[in-house]
């Protein structure tokens, strides 16, 4: 029977093309690596424009297979959210970043914002309220520490229902930001109605903001809606001094990208945090 059950599962397997057989396999691997505890988080600091100062991080999972070695989130984050384990996974991801800066904040390193990516899937299954509730209580971590980055994706849809999330999620105390800003399909309606603190301008705009006319046009859009809503603008993917100087004039308030850092591991971020604090 045991025979009968392997071929049937080679049979299977050769009708899948490689890409799905490779998915299927990392998918089985995956699902493994948090009790393995293979999952890590790196932190990518998120700067003042003007002070340069570090205002907070975004913390970005990385998965360290035995065999496969470090695997990007964009490879694994994506078959997480079809499989469903995009749940157990971003709840590690949100308790691990609170417990880290918790811990950063007990050995003396100054107040900063942690942002943690949400995956749709985690607003649509469960209560993520409640969740991120749990995990700011069993962390000892302020609310106002934490902020949630939430892609448009995740906003489109039943617009009361969400809008009612949001206000719970804010009356915790924690910080909203949206994620990608101009990339998703959603409407701007939305923006004046949910109690968004701050656009995340994607990097795909910020990329080519000197040399394209159109690009830095989007840009100086979404600075000045931002600052007409009363919302922080933070510039994603900012590599060059060049870029930095055009969002310091139109005015955005943050930016994060490899001009600063790449994301670090959670020393070295201590150790860049520190320096940067009493520098
Ligand atoms: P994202 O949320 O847009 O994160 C920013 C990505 O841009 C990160 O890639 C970061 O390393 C990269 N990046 C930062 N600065 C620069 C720069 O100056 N230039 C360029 N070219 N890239 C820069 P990473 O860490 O590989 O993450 C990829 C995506 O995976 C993230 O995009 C996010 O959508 C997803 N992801 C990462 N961690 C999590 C998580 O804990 N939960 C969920 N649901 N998704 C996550
Ligand atoms: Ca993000
Ligand atoms: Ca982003
Ligand atoms: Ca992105």
């Amino acid at each position: 029977a045991k025979d009968a059950g392997r071929n049937a599962f080679r049979f299977f397997a050769e009708q899948m093309n490689a890409d799905t057989h490779e998915r299927f396999a990392l998918q089985t691997r995956l699902s493994g690596a948090l009790e393995r505890n293979e999952l890590l988080l790196h932190f990518q600091p998120q700067v003042d424009l003007r002070t340069r100062r570090i205002t907070g991080a975004e913390a970005l999972v990385r998965w360290q297979d035995k065999e496969l070695g470090l695997i990007s989130p964009a490879r694994f984050i994506p078959i997480a959210e079809e499989s469903g384990l995009i749940i157990p996974i971003g709840e590690w991801v949100l308790r691990e970043a609170c417990r880290q800066v918790q811990a950063w904040r007990l050995a003396g390193l100054p107040d900063m914002l942690i942002a943690v990516n949400m995956s749709a899937l985690q607003f649509r299954r469960g209560d993520i309220v409640d969740t991120v509730r749990q995990a700011l209580q069993d962390t000892s971590l302020p609310a106002y520490c934490l902020e949630l980055e939430l892609t448009e994706s995740i906003l489109v849809g039943d617009a009361n229902a969400m809008l009612e999330t949001l206000r719970r999620l804010k009356s915790l105390g924690v910080q909203l930001a949206i994620d990608d800003f101009g990339t998703g399909y959603s409407s701007l309606a939305y923006l004046k109605r949910f109690p968004i603190d701050k656009l995340k301008i994607d990097q795909s705009f910020v990329r080519d903001v000197v040399e394209d006319a159109d690009e830095a046009a989007i840009v100086h859009t979404i600075i000045q809606l931002g600052k007409n809503l009363k919302m922080t603008t933070v510039a994603e993917g900012v590599e060059t001094e060049a870029q930095l100087a055009f969002l310091r004039v139109e005015g955005c308030r943050e930016a994060q990208g490899y001009l600063f850092s790449r994301p670090l591991p959670p020393e070295e971020f201590y150790r860049y945090f520190k320096a940067s604090a009493s520098g």
